[in-house]
This record gives structure tokens, C-alpha cells and sequence, in this order.
């Protein structure tokens, strides 16, 4: 069934709408009243601390765990509540923390995985090509164990097994977590390609505020399972409170329980 959609930030037409979504595990709620949207060929990013609830929104937007409540709105239809699976067939696919490759299988095979949902061996081929162009240091390991990669090189791995599902959004669980600032910047400048050279949507959730920021069209802040601020990445980077909780900047004091709310966030660093 279409629904009528929310706008994005950026006030374009969503190609992913969530609503009000909620997730408990037992009795803890995770994540509740989250709205966010990603428009398509869009880069967006969700900034929070350690439980702030950015796998959760991932893993149920990708049908890994079920919402308690509220919608997933896809291109109109909606898909809260459908195996992880059939999420990947309509093109939402994540990669998700920790990238969980399969250590004893080859790189090739690995990316073979990915495109297991495909019946069309051209376009797959094709695209094989096309990742190991992007990351020319997975074409030299083709043949070996992916569990013998660098951390670096398994997260390539991960958003190249991801590509091979040929989604129209592509979601990122930190994949920042663990790498050098050098390899973080390689790993966003090629997301930020792959989106570029295809325009396939780009939701990622990162710690790395700084570098999320300068990659992202619109971003959203997440603290203890609610999303607190919404907006354009450049708008959302000009903002005191987001330059003082998340880019090290200096804090300035004004009225009314602001220095206040920052004294809170200082701690979830
Ligand atoms: P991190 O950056 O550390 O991965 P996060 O922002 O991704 O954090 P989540 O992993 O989504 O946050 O966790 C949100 C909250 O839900 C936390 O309080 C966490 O302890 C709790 N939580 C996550 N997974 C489970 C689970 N399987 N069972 C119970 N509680 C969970």
C-alpha cells in the first residue's frame, strides 16, 4: 500500500520514511518515536555514543529484530516486520558492525555471498568487477582466506560483499570502528564514490561524527534511543551543542539549561 510521506530534512521526497519507530529487547526500549528519512542517491548519517541505539535502528530497519511498534515505509510499501531476507531482495542492505566475514572462505567467495539473492550472472559478474576496481587491494587477495585481511581491507570486504546484493540503499554500521583515521577517510571516500558512480543511498550510523559530517547530506543526532536533532549535515556541523558533543569544539554558555544538557553528553564519551 503507498502512503503519503514525510519530507527529508532537505525537503525532497523520502525513498526510505520511518515513523515513529520503536524497539525493545525484554524489557529494555532501545530505540522509541524515531522519524527519519533518506532520499534516493542520498547520503545520510546517524551520530551517537556507545547505546545510543544506531545498530538497533540498523538491524530493524534491515528486519534483523522486529519493531515493537511504528513503520518502515519503502518507496511507499511497508516492510517493518519482514524477514531479513526478503528486506535484501527490495534493495535495503546492511553491512553490518564488525563486518562478519566469513573468515575461512575466500575473498572471492565472500563476495560471491553477497549476491546470493541474483539469478542474472552477467550483471553479477559485472559488478564483481566493479567492486574490485573500487578496491583494488581485494583483487590481490581474491584467492586468499578473508579471515587473513587487516581490519581495513574485511570492512572493503564487507561493503563490496554488500554491493554485490545490488542495493538501492546501502546501510553502514560504523565502519569506522577499529580502522586509522587513514583507512576511515579511504573507506568514506570510496562509500562516497560507490554512491556517486551509481546512486545507490547511503545510511550510516558512525561515532566518528567529524568524518560522517563531511560526507553526509543530512544528518541526525541519536542519544539514549531517540533521535534529538535532525538537519542538513552543514547546518547540523555549524550548531553549538553538536560542534561541543561531537567535533571537540568550545562550548559557549547561554541561557536556560543548555550548559546543562552538554554536561550530560560530555559523559557519554
Ligand atoms: P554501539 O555504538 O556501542 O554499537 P549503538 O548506538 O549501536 O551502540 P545499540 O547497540 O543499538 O546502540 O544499543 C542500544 C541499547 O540497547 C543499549 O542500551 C544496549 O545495551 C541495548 N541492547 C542492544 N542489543 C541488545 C540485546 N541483544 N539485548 C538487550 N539489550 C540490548
Amino acid at each position: 500500500m503507498t502512503m503519503a510521506t514525510n519530507m527529508t530534512p532537505s525537503g525532497q521526497e523520502p525513498l526510505l520514511d520511518v515513523r515513529n519507530l520503536e524497539t525493545w529487547y525484554g524489557p529494555i526500549a532501545a530505540m522509541q518515536g524515531v522519524n527519519l528519512s533518506v532520499r534516493k542517491g542520498q547520503m545520510v548519517a546517524v551520530l551517537g555514543a556507545n547505546g545510543a541505539g544506531k545498530t538497533t535502528l540498523l538491524n530493524t530497519l534491515a528486519g534483523v529484530v522486529d519493531p515493537f511498534k511504528g513503520e518502515v515505509l519503502w518507496q511507499g510499501e511497508r516492510i517493518h516486520g519482514l524477514d531479513a531476507d526478503a528486506v535484501c531482495r527490495r534493495g535495503l542492505v546492511l553491512v553490518p558492525e564488525g563486518r562478519q566475514i566469513y573468515p575461512f572462505l575466500s575473498v572471492r567467495d565472500n563476495l560471491a555471498m553477497g549476491a546470493f539473492t541474483r539469478k542474472d550472472e552477467a550483471g553479477v559478474r559485472e559488478d564483481l568487477a566493479r567492486v574490485l576496481g573500487w578496491f583494488p587491494r581485494l583483487r590481490e587477495r581474491e584467492q586468499q582466506h578473508a579471515g587473513l585481511l587487516s581490519g581495513g581491507e574485511q570492512q572493503m570486504l564487507a561493503i563490496g560483499r554488500a554491493y554485490l546484493a545490488r542495493p538501492q540503499l546501502l546501510m553502514l554500521d560504523e565502519p569506522s570502528l577499529g580502522l586509522s583515521p587513514l583507512l576511515t577517510k579511504e573507506i568514506f571516500a570510496i562509500v562516497s564514490r560507490i554512491r556517486s558512480e551509481t546512486g545507490t543511498a547511503i545510511l550510516v550510523v558512525e561515532q566518528n561524527a567529524a568524518i560522517a559530517l563531511a560526507h553526509a547530506d543530512d544528518g541526525y543526532i541519536m542519544e539514549l534511543g531517540r533521535i534529538v536533532a535532525a538537519d542538513s549535515c552543514a547546518a547540523l556541523s555549524q550548531k553549538a551543542d553538536v560542534r561541543e558533543a561531537y567535533l571537540g569544539g568550545h562550548a559557549v554558555q547561554t541561557a536556560s539549561g543548555t550548559a546543562q544538557r552538554w554536561k550530560r553528553r560530555r559523559t557519554w564519551r
